[in-house]
């Protein structure tokens, strides 16, 4: 075998794990990506849990401010059924009392039921909280993991390249600018075995005159079907 041949092979070796090493690198982005897409349902679960929440905090304030009225206007009749010195007046003004006393009741009845709707809706706030919390941590775990990742690659990238450098140096331009040529064109492999005289790149039959210049092992020897440099295996 040429010694050209061994060492286009190791360069192979290195483009195709160059390759692969690039891919792993590009999906890191993404991968990135999907871990934070899996705070959102949590985080809208916590959102949705708090608007409630805030929803029965205002109704309460609301029912409160209700009683509040109501408790200034019996105060205020209360003055005036104290002034005064008519009777059927006095009895009037006491049937208003005895209203808004009956308004009060029914607010505070319904403050009461507020409450605990109240409570109940912090209950589902707070397991939507714990849940978006232990979500965030493997989240968090996750991110620091493909960040070194990441961080693992672009070396062994950096390193790959350096190997490819000190491996293609000593090859000689015109076949080192063919091998670069059909490792663009051929999707990844520019050398292939040929077995049984078929090419390992196309798998057609090569003519004989290929086998000859393979076995006189004099130059480097292309398949004339699609063109990548061959090298016998017995
Ligand atoms: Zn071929």
């Amino acid at each position: 075998m040429l010694p050209e041949i061994i060492k286009l092979l190791q360069l192979q070796d290195r483009d195709l794990l160059l390759k692969n090493l690039q891919k792993d690198l590009k999906e890191v982005p993404s991968l990135q990506q999907r871990a934070k897409l899996q705070l959102s349902g949590d985080q809208a679960s916590v959102d949705a849990a708090l608007l409630a929440s805030r929803e029965i905090e205002v109704r309460i304030k609301n029912v409160e401010l209700d009683i509040q009225t109501r408790q200034t206007s019996i105060k205020r009749l209360n003055d005036q059924q104290f002034e005064t010195r008519k009777n059927d007046e006095f009895q009037a003004l006491g049937h208003e009392i005895q209203r808004y006393q009956n308004e009060v009741r029914k607010h505070e009845d319904a403050e009461l039921e507020l409450m605990e709707e109240l409570d109940a809706a912090k209950k589902v706030l707070q397991a939507a909280q714990a849940k978006l919390a232990e979500t965030q941590k493997n989240v968090d775990d996750d991110l620091a993991q493909l960040v070194l990742r990441g961080a693992i690659l672009e070396k062994r990238v950096a390193e790959t390249k350096d190997e490819r450098a000190t491996l293609a140096a000593p090859i000689e331009p015109e076949t080192l600018d063919l091998y670069d040529r059909l490792l663009k064109s051929k999707g990844g492999t520019a050398i292939v075995p040929l077995s049984n005289g078929i090419c390992g790149g196309c798998h057609m039959k090569v003519v004989h005159s290929t086998i000859q210049n393979l076995k006189q092992a004099e130059a480097i020897t292309q398949c004339e079907m699609c063109g990548r440099i061959v090298y016998l295996v017995e």
